[in-house]
Parts: structure tokens; C-alpha cells; sequence
């Protein structure tokens, strides 16, 4: 057997075309009496995905979450490639802790593991890491960031974002005004009110995300904002991109979904940071990534183990999974209501992400010679998410029990296939 033959697949929704996947790459119009033949009738094919932002939890919790583990959540979803967050314990502000994590992801083989790197030395927000050093490393980083931290000093921004100059990178900022969200819980609301939980006003994103534009744009840098979660986040980054700054920015699928009247339920689950936002800041989010102001879909795939997220409120961990259920939110909240096609869908979860992290063998558009990093979707079925069926070692997914469109069929990495007959091959 040399190589895969799936004949009809739809490439990026298209008309039945067939394609050959030989020695890592793509060949269209060619056929190999010796390569198993998927039939991939009614299925899409896409360019392997690519997440610009997932927590990988290794090294330091990896009753979570580990690399492979991590990595092969991310093949179900249909990512061959993701950026791991530097927030590790220890912290990924070194050229040793990236290349640990970036040869994990190597070892395992089911998705290309782009480290991120921190910005400042152990995420503490008082001195920059070495950025230098982890971009030179094996790792080879261009993207860096505190996440899980906002890089609150003004003067460490404007330092990191004319460092990564030198090697093309970017930085990739939380923006969370950490003063106006002491002891925040929640979106700040009537509703953050009425249960008696600290709101996190939509201003503590917005005044970070406006300064960094304008930071980034006096230095002439790359800034990436990330998880983008209020409408008046996405006016100011609209203004920025009409200013022709070089400022790109993410939004999650949850925040695309779900809405902050879901904490009404006092179920951890739905804690996240950002916070759940309002319905008119959801659909806000939706026509930003509509009309490419909101470049790309993130995860923040973010596993927690049980006793982190089966407490109180107050006292549950930040975040929920996102790799496995991804395209399934974006169908649901961008495709079938028609704001995104297909190929849009390419854009804004395969090449932009992969521009972003200047990534070369990853996002690109699937003809002839392209390296064979494909995934295979049938948007016809629904399925009730099951937390219980995860490969994630996490099982807080805001979806259990929600009905959902789409599945992914096979993912392929470098012409090798990760994910067949929707399970880990
Ligand atoms: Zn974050």
C-alpha cells in the first residue's frame, strides 16, 4: 500500500474531486493502483486546521491534559497543527521548555505542536523572557504571549512588541485590565448582580485591546489579540485594521455560541476568561468574523481535571475543551446561517492562523504539491456531545448534551492519517 486515494470529496464544499495522498503531499488528477481508496462521498475536504491557541498542560499538569493526549483531541477535531500556550508549571519562558514541548508533539505524531512562548519570565509580568533565545531554539517561536495573563505593564508591551520585530514574531496579548477585574466571575451585568457574582466589564478587554493598537502601531509591530469577546472590542480592532495596522485577532467558538445567562445555572462548566459574554456581543463576534475584522477561530481548548472545575463557582478553575467540537460551533453558529462558505471557513481556521504563527508546511490551500494536511467533515449528520467521549483527560465540555452539527471523518498529518473512520487511527 503507497498512499491514500479519496475519491469524491467536496474540497472546501465544492464540486466530487479525488485526490491522491503520496509521500506527504497532494496529487490531483493522478491515481495509484496500490493506495487504499476512502470514499469520501458527501464529505468536505478542508485544509488541516489550525489552532492558533491551546493549553496542552504539559509540562506540570498532566492529570489534565498531556501532549499526546492534547494533540490527539486535536486530530478529532481536525487539527494537524496547534500553538501550545506558554502557562505550563514550568512556565514555557525558556528555549528548554519549548523545545520540550514542541519534540512531545514530535513523539506523539498526532498533530504539529507549535510552542508558544512566554513574554515575560514566568508569566509574572515584570521582565521580559528570551524571546530571542526560544525563537532561535529548535522550537523556532514567533508567537508569544502571557496568556492566562494580561501583559499589563505598558512599557513591557511596547518592549516585547519591538523585540519579536527581529525575528517576525508577534505577540499574542490577554487582554484583561487585571485592576477592573479583581475578583471578577462573570460578565458584569444586571445579571452578575442579581447572582451575587464580580462582574468583568467589557472596558477591561476593550482599554487593553486599544491601548496595544496603538502601542503596536507607534512601534510598527505584529500584534495578535486574542479571544476577542465583546462587540466593542470588535469596533475597535475594525478601526484598527481601517487605520492599516498590522493587528489581527481571534474569537472562540464558545464565545461565538454561548451566552453569559448560562451562569444562571451556577455550573462551573460555564466559567471561562473571557467571561460569557451578552447575545448582542455574540452576534457582534459573528459579523466580525463575517467580515474578516475577526481573522481567525481559537480553541482555548482548556482541560481541567474534576475537582477543579466540580466546585463552587467562585472557587472553579477558568476554562472549558474546544479542540473536539470546533468546526461542529462554527457550522452551527457561521456556516449554516450562511455568514461563512467553506472555503471562508479555510481562512479563518487553517491559512490565517497558520500566517499569523508563519507557519510553512501548514494552511495551504489544498492542490497539487501541498503538503497532505487534510481533513475529511460530513456537515449532514447531528450528534448529542457526549463529555464521555472525549480523548481529551478533561471532561469539561460546555456542550454535553447539546445537539450539534457535523462530524469529522479522517484527519491526515503529512499524508498520514491521525483520524479514520471518525476515531484516533
Ligand atoms: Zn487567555
Amino acid at each position: 500500500m503507497t498512499g491514500y486515494l479519496i475519491k469524491g470529496a467536496r474540497i472546501l464544499g465544492g464540486g466530487p474531486t479525488d485526490v491522491l495522498l503520496r509521500d506527504g503531499v497532494l496529487a490531483f488528477g493522478e491515481t495509484d493502483a496500490g493506495a487504499e481508496v476512502i470514499d469520501a462521498t458527501g464529505l468536505i475536504a478542508l485544509p488541516g486546521l489550525v489552532d492558533l491557541h491551546t493549553h496542552l498542560r504539559e509540562p506540570g499538569r498532566e492529570d489534565a491534559e498531556t501532549v499526546l493526549t492534547g494533540t490527539q483531541a486535536a486530530a478529532m477535531g481536525g487539527f494537524t497543527a496547534v500553538h501550545a500556550m506558554a502557562n505550563t508549571d514550568p512556565v514555557a519562558d525558556t528555549a528548554g521548555v519549548v523545545e520540550q514541548v514542541w519534540r512531545l508533539g514530535r513523539e506523539g505524531g498526532y498533530c504539529d505542536v507549535y510552542a508558544v512562548g512566554a513574554v515575560t519570565v514566568g508569566l509574572a509580568g515584570e521582565q521580559l523572557a528570551e524571546l530571542g533565545a526560544m525563537a532561535d531554539s529548535a522550537a523556532r517561536v514567533r508567537v508569544f504571549s502571557d496568556d492566562g495573563h494580561c501583559v499589563g505593564d505598558a512599557v513591557l508591551m511596547r518592549r516585547a512588541l519591538e523585540y519579536v520585530k527581529a525575528f517576525d514574531g508577534v505577540v499574542a496579548q490577554h487582554a484583561q485590565e487585571p485592576r477592573l477585574t479583581e475578583g471578577a466571575q462573570m460578565n458584569e451585568g444586571e445579571l452578575s448582580g442579581r447572582l451575587g457574582l464580580a462582574g468583568w466589564p467589557a472596558v477591561a478587554e476593550e482599554a487593553v485591546i486599544a491601548r496595544d493598537c496603538l502601542l503596536a502601531a507607534h512601534v510598527g509591530s505584529r500584534l495578535h489579540v486574542c479571544h476577542v469577546s465583546t462587540a466593542g472590542s470588535v469596533e475597535l480592532i475594525r478601526q484598527a485594521k481601517a487605520s492599516g495596522w498590522n493587528v489581527t485577532a481571534e474569537v472562540t467558538p464558545h464565545h461565538l455560541l454561548l451566552t453569559d445567562d448560562l451562569a444562571a445555572s451556577y455550573d462551573p462548566v460555564y466559567k471561562v476568561n473571557p467571561p460569557l459574554r451578552t447575545a448582542a456581543d455574540t452576534e457582534a463576534l459573528r459579523a466580525g468574523l463575517a467580515d474578516g475584522t475577526i481573522d481567525v477561530v481559537a480553541t482555548d481548548h482548556a482541560p481541567h481535571p474534576l475537582e477543579d472545575k466540580d466546585c463552587e463557582w467562585a472557587a472553579a478553575a477558568f476554562g472549558m475543551l474546544g479542540l473536539e467540537t470546533a468546526l461542529s460551533v462554527v457550522q452551527e453558529t457561521m456556516v449554516d446561517p450562511g455568514l461563512l462558505t467553506w472555503a471562508e471557513v479555510a481562512e479563518r481556521m487553517s491559512y490565517a492562523p497558520a500566517r499569523i504563527g508563519r507557519l510553512a508546511d501548514h494552511g495551504r490551500p489544498l492542490e497539487d504539491g501541498a503538503p497532505a494536511n487534510i481533513v475529511l467533515y460530513d456537515p449532514s449528520v447531528r450528534r448529542v456531545v457526549e463529555a464521555a467521549e472525549s480523548v481529551s483527560l478533561s471532561r469539561n465540555t460546555p456542550y454535553a448534551g447539546m445537539e450539534l452539527p457535523g462530524r469529522v471523518v479522517a484527519t491526515f498529518l503529512h499524508g498520514r492519517p491521525t483520524v479514520l473512520d471518525g476515531k484516533l487511527a
